[in-house]
């Protein structure tokens, strides 16, 4: 029988099993490769969202049924006596139950307000994944890897690279989004040319380690724990001089990077379904990062590079005068007169989970006579497609949801809009500036006849700036949770 030898000496009993793993275990890449590129098709349509994510569901169970059957069988057919098949299926298990232990209970408990800093603290995963693959990868090569040194140890030092950046961006990404580090953008003077150092010294050591590589190991890891403090602290530097209302886009941004990090682990590893899913996962986080620039109206070269609006930062303590409240009732007689209604929901909403009455709501309005459309700002609540999800979820039509840009020209003909629960997407002061939110779009309510603002208090939304809005003439406030006002709103009706 021929003999081959895996790359830590074994000897492997039957070459044609290896052959054959090999082949089986590719073509089960290829599938769940495709239902990964379904399930992103399935994604772009709030119809066809569920279905998406059953297709990567699918994927994903075949690629961990393919990737540990392989794992096994290899390990079987290595032949050794001792108990090398044993302890990788126990090793397996080991791993999948502690990740199981800990994500299970985290993502039952996560409300759906939480979910950004879940994906971030996620995406951290990610990056600290790639780097230790890639610490491992240069201690222990296999024998592919060796064959190509100087290519494996670009590969290396890119993945290491990346997945730092990754990880200390999303932990403050993580910290920001949760509340517990300050939503202020950080400032550091020259911080532009701070970052650019960081690059240049980064690619000058990797120019160094690939030339020390396993020849001149000491020079190697010195250009490596160089390069991974330096990446750390871009990663950490990049998301800290973000400001509160940029962070969606930083969210996507993030998105992206863990998917090149995932690519670069793709590399280290040799596993062509992992370059396939990162680069799916870098693309599209990228694409969304545009796409959220965009709605945002800002620069996409600026946030790649770190800290955009932050310098426009003021404070604002003006004295915007009093604001006038209304009652769940007066508001119940003021739709009962309108023709025209829209709803702008926000982050209240979903806090409140006010979702389900609204919906109620609307029906019980349109019965009257009453036309309802609902203004959705591409960055309102805390994830891309928030407020879509939770109408989906609330059985709201989907023909009367309407973006941003499909309404901003017609509040001049809407008699009454609900703002439920929002506040920077509302926030007039965007117009202005040299205000921390300046330039990003926002839903032009003010200019309908009546504006009635549902929140518990006076105070700012996610960017801290306070909200103009709130003291117009035509605005009334009808303070308290969302949920109960809408509630209250209904049993007047
Ligand atoms: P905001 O976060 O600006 O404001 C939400 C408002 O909801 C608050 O002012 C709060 O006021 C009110 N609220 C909270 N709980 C309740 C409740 N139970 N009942 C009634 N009102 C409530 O929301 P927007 O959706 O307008 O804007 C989203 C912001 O989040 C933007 O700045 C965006 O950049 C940022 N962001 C968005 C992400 C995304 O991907 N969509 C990701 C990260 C950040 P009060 O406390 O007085 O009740």
């Amino acid at each position: 029988m021929n003999t081959l030898y895996l790359a830590n000496e074994q000897a492997i009993v039957n070459p044609n099993v290896l052959e054959w793993t090999d082949k089986i275990t590719n073509l089960a890449y290829i599938v769940a490769g495709l239902l990964f590129i379904l399930a992103l098709a399935g994604l772009s349509k709030q119809q066809t969202a569920t279905r998406g994510n059953k297709f990567g569901m699918a994927g994903m169970g075949i690629a961990l049924i393919a990737t540990i059957a392989k794992a096994v069988v290899n390990s079987i057919n290595a032949g050794d006596d001792s108990n090398g098949p044993l302890v990788t299926v126990l090793l397996i298990v080991v791993a999948m139950l502690l990740g199981a232990a800990i994500g299970i209970p985290r993502a039952k408990k996560v409300e759906m307000t939480g979910m950004p800093e879940l994906i971030a603290m996620l995406h951290s995963f990610v990056g600290l994944a790639a780097v230790l693959i890639g610490i491992n990868s240069f201690i222990a090569p296999d024998e592919e890897s060796e064959a190509i040194e100087a290519f494996h140890l670009g590969e290396v030092y890119l993945g290491i690279f990346i997945g730092a950046v990754t990880l200390t961006g999303s932990i403050v990404a993580y910290l920001k989004l949760s509340g517990k580090m300050n939503g202020k953008p950080l400032v550091l003077p020259g911080r532009h040319l701070l970052n650019l150092a960081v690059i240049v010294i980064s690619l000058v050591g990797m120019g160094v380690f690939i030339a020390a590589g396993h020849e001149n190991t000491t020079v190697a890891w010195i250009a490596l724990v160089v390069m991974l403090v330096l990446a750390l602290f871009l990663g950490f530097h990049l998301v800290a001089a973000i400001g509160g209302g940029d962070m969606p886009v930083v969210v996507s941004m993030l998105n992206s990077y863990s998917g090149w990090a995932a690519a670069a682990a793709g590399f280290m590893l040799a596993n062509p379904l992992l370059i396939i899913v990162g680069a799916l996962v870098g693309s599209s986080g990228a694409y969304l990062s545009y796409v959220m620039c965009q709605a945002m109206n800002r620069s996409f070269i600026s946030v790649i590079l770190g800290g955009f609006g932050g310098d426009a930062a003021v404070s604002d303590d003006r004295e915007y005068g009093e604001h006038t409240e209304v009652s769940a009732e007066d508001t119940a007689e003021m739709l009962k007169n309108a023709k025209t209604v829209m709803i702008t929901p926000g982050y209240g909403m979903a806090v409140a989970q006010a979702q389900y009455p609204v919906a109620s709501l609307v029906s019980k309005l349109q019965e009257q006579g009453v036309e309802v459309t609902f203004g959705i700002h591409p960055v309102a609540g805390r994830l891309p497609g928030h407020m879509n999800v939770l109408l989906a979820e609330a059985k709201v039509p989907y023909d009367i949801v309407l973006e941003l840009d499909e309404v901003n020209d017609d509040f001049a003909d809407i008699d009454v809009v609900l703002v439920i629960g929002a506040n920077d997407t509302v926030n007039p002061i965007a117009e202005e500036p040299g205000s921390p939110i300046a330039g990003m779009p926002v839903l032009k309510v003010w200019e309908a006849d009546k504006v009635v603002v549902f929140k518990r208090s006076m105070g700012s939304g996610y960017a801290g700036v306070q909200n103009p809005l709130f003291f117009n003439e035509n605005t009334d406030m009808l303070l308290g949770d969302a949920k109960k006002s809408v509630d209250e709103i209904i049993a007047a009706l």
